[in-house]
């Protein structure tokens, strides 16, 4: 048995902080190898070394129970953004851990096999200096005069390495196993302990493996304004910036990126495409796999299975692995990222790369451009619409903007009006959920035979039932909102808890059956639609309809071979479903994206409506979007309508600047969450005092979301201003010291308290 050590363990516990163990296992501690361990009374816990201490801790630290893995899971740079994150996003380093261990590697305490690559490389030794130096190999030994046991196993490697071939200026890789072969006295704790001096290094090398790419290389031929933007992208003047393509739809960014990844295969380092939507993977490996090589790109999100997961996790750990394409959405980051030579996070103002729930409540563009840092790799991020935030960071020269203004495939930007709906409502002049000028727009659409998408941004088919007898609305029981109705199923559905209920027969209030519906969603206008056009061929395309794997392959095939007439759609019409060439687009109402009550609604509307109108158009006709609003002179629509992002991003920026919002603040949200209103009330009015307290200043709230009640809890938002610059890190903990003093405090403990950094809703 080896002399005790002591390993700091992260578990999967809401604790702010590892825990020290106790190591008495025969085999040597290691950064990133899992292990069980003893926690509380009787529980046992599966967690991850992150540090190899020399010193005992002050209290009698418990032993670990069992090493699951020979050779390390994590890395030690995962390791560290685990840190990163639970710092950053006031998280848990646990909650880091929960979203970063994939299921493969949820092992249960009474599995007692040890898991060991699958890989076919063969761990090896090297001696670490030059061979040029020929001096080190003296100090060396003159270093191990008093370890003898390790001088013996050095002695050993050396004699093992004059039968192997040697790399240029490198001394030879020797297998791990020939080295504690039966017939040595070689221990692997005497091999560790000369790979912590720094004498030997230690990889999984391969048995053999072919780095060379060949002519297989298929990449498509770039235009003069993307081979401008790609030399732009890798000139070496900015090497250090994460850059920024904005290029609007069909400008072509695709093609740039695949060119740069080519350029990371090359030098045999990984690639990581960033994709915002799980649905938007299978067309970018196709895409990548006709100018890579099917075979060099692999895809990674949650729907993938086990096996597939666990190849692609060896493969990365692998360091001599053939490089790869992964295409990812958020949780790509998480990778082991051993050889990465390239990150590009493509749509990067979507909201889906932020993580809601549970924590950590991490924005994986932000902590993509972390990872690149650390690693001094390139990064791009991709999009038609940068974000806010994106587009000051460039303005400050943080970023390198780099412009593809040119639509590559020749599509200029359609024409886009507003048209009043009050003004339609006063002369009496709507037909279904159309304006006149809409709908003769869709008329003409339809009999040219062209496509056409009507944009409404709420699925199911009516917001409201009520009944127009005694005027009942059903409300859902868990949360403040009412109940959308779905006709196709006849369902109630609450789309904050997603609670089914059959439709009532009669009001529950006045026994009668006059239901109406107020509101207007998916479901209805496709309705609706259908009997003002019987002869069109209609699709609707939002959550409920997309929910099939198959769904957005299957839609995108219809929409090509021309199966389809008009498509009702919501976001997801942006987002999953790459759409193009539509003749024409009819945002039905704009209004509610126009005034919500968040600070960001403008941004996201424009987003939003630049993306429809990046739907339309074709290279021979100019595309039309019709935008119905009841306030057509609204900046944001004149934006939309004059293609003005930069105007747009600088009207923008002067009001977040004026009040004192992100980028030129960051924010906290504070969430609590508890079943009874007054106490939650209570509780968040004394947090806000003592935060006052603490922090002097710079704290909003406690208010009441628009929707106050969700799955039966009460919630309480407070918001705390960070300045930017500067570090936070002391305000941040001690906002968490406030946070974690609840539990003295009366009820306090009993309140759920959601801390998510940088919020997007
Ligand atoms: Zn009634
Ligand atoms: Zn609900």
């Amino acid at each position: 048995m080896s002399a005790t050590r002591w390993v700091d363990v992260v578990v999967p516990v809401p604790v702010r902080t590892a825990f020290t163990y106790a190591w008495s296992l025969d085999c040597e501690p290691e950064p990133g190898l899992r292990v069980f361990v003893p926690f509380g009374r009787n529980r046992v816990l599966l967690g991850v070394v992150v540090t190899v201490c020399a010193d005992a801790p002050e209290y009698s630290a418990k032993e670990v129970l069992r090493c699951v893995d020979e050779h390390p899971s994590f890395q030690r740079q995962q390791l560290a953004m685990w840190y990163w994150i639970s710092e950053y996003y006031m998280c848990n380093p646990g909650d880091a851990l929960n979203a970063a261990m994939p299921g493969f590697m949820q092992v249960e305490p009474d599995d007692e096999s040890t898991y060991t690559l699958r890989d076919e490389g063969v761990w090896s030794l090297r001696f670490a200096s030059p061979r040029h130096d020929s001096d080190a190999v003296n100090r060396a030994f003159t270093t191990l005069s008093r370890a003898k046991l390790q001088a013996e196993a050095l002695l050993r490697y050396f004699q093992l390495a004059l039968e192997a071939e040697p790399e240029d200026n490198r001394h030879p890789w020797v297998a791990v196993a020939a080295l504690t072969a039966e017939d040595s006295d070689i221990k692997p704790a005497h091999l560790s302990a000369l790979v912590e001096r720094g004498i030997l290094e230690r990889e999984l090398r391969p048995l053999d493996r072919s780095m060379d790419l060949g002519d297989s290389l298929l990449l498509p031929e770039l235009s003069p304004s993307q081979a401008a933007a790609l030399q732009e992208l890798e000139a070496e003047k900015h090497e250090a910036l994460p850059k920024v393509l904005w290029g609007a739809t069909g400008s072509g960014k695709t093609e740039v990126y695949l060119h740069l990844a080519a350029h990371a295969l090359e030098e045999g380092k990984h690639v990581l495409l960033m994709v915002p939507e799980i649905g938007l993977v299978p067309q970018l490996m196709q895409r990548a796999g006709r100018a890579l090589g099917p075979d060099r790109v692999v895809p990674w999100h949650h729907q993938l299975a086990d096996g597939e997961r666990r190849a692609l996790w060896e493969h990365l750990l692998d360091p001599d692995s053939a490089p790869r394409i992964v295409v990812a959405t958020r949780s790509g980051i998480m990778l082991p990222w051993h050889r990465l030579g390239l990150i590009v996070v493509d749509e990067e103002h979507e909201t889906s790369y932020k993580q809601q729930e549970p924590a950590p409540r991490y924005h994986a563009r932000d902590v993509a451009v972390w990872l690149a840092q650390q690693k001094k790799i390139p990064i791009v991020l991709g999009s038609a619409t940068p974000s806010v935030e994106t587009w000051h960071n460039a303005a400050q020269g943080k970023y390198l903007r780099v412009d593809l203004s040119e639509r590559y495939s020749g599509v200029a930007y359609p024409e886009v009006r507003s048209v009043s709906t009050l003004k339609a409502q006063a002369l009496n002049q709507q037909i279904g959920p159309f304006t006149q000028e809409a709908f003769a727009a869709l008329q003409q659409c339809l009999a040219d035979k062209r496509q056409a998408l009507v944009f409404q941004n709420r699925r199911g088919y009516a917001p409201v039932l009520t009944c127009t007898n005694c005027g009942w609305i059903e409300p859902c029981s868990d949360c403040d909102v009412s109940l959308t109705y779905h006709k196709n199923n006849r369902k109630l559905v609450c789309h904050y808890c997603g609670l089914h209920k059959d439709l009532p027969d009669t009001c529950p209030q006045c026994r009668q059956t006059a239901w109406d519906w107020r509101g207007l969603g998916t479901e209805r206008i496709e309705e609706e639609v259908e009997a003002l056009f019987p002869e069109a061929r209609i699709l609707r395309v939002d959550s409920d309809s997309t929910r099939s794997k198959r769904a957005m392959t299957d839609f995108l095939q219809w929409m090509e071979s021309g199966e389809i007439d008009l498509v009702v759609g919501t976001q997801m019409v942006g987002k999953g479903l790459d759409l193009a060439g539509l003749a024409l687009a009819i945002v039905t109402n704009a209004d509610p994206m126009l005034s919500r009550p968040d600070f960001r609604a403008h941004e996201r509307a424009f987003q939003l409506l630049l993306q429809v109108a990046g739907r339309t158009g074709r290279r021979d006709r100019r595309g039309l979007m019709l935008v119905q609003t009841a306030t057509p002179g609204h900046p944001v629509l004149q934006r939309v309508a004059d293609h003005d992002l930069p105007g747009m991003m600088e009207l923008i920026l002067s009001d977040r600047k004026e009040y004192h919002y992100p980028p030129f603040a960051r924010m906290v949200r504070i969430e609590l969450r508890h079943r009874r209103e007054f106490v939650v009330r209570d509780v968040a009015n004394y947090l806000a005092q003592q935060l006052l307290g603490a922090l002097g200043g710079g704290i909003l709230g406690p208010d009441a979301p628009p929707v106050a009640r969700v799955q039966g809890l009460y919630r309480q938002h407070l918001w705390v201003k960070l300045p930017v610059g500067g570090s936070v890190k002391a305000t941040k903990r001690r906002l968490l010291k406030e946070i974690d003093g609840l539990t003295f405090y009366p009820q306090g403990r009993s309140v759920r308290v959601v801390v998510d950094v940088d919020p997007i809703n």
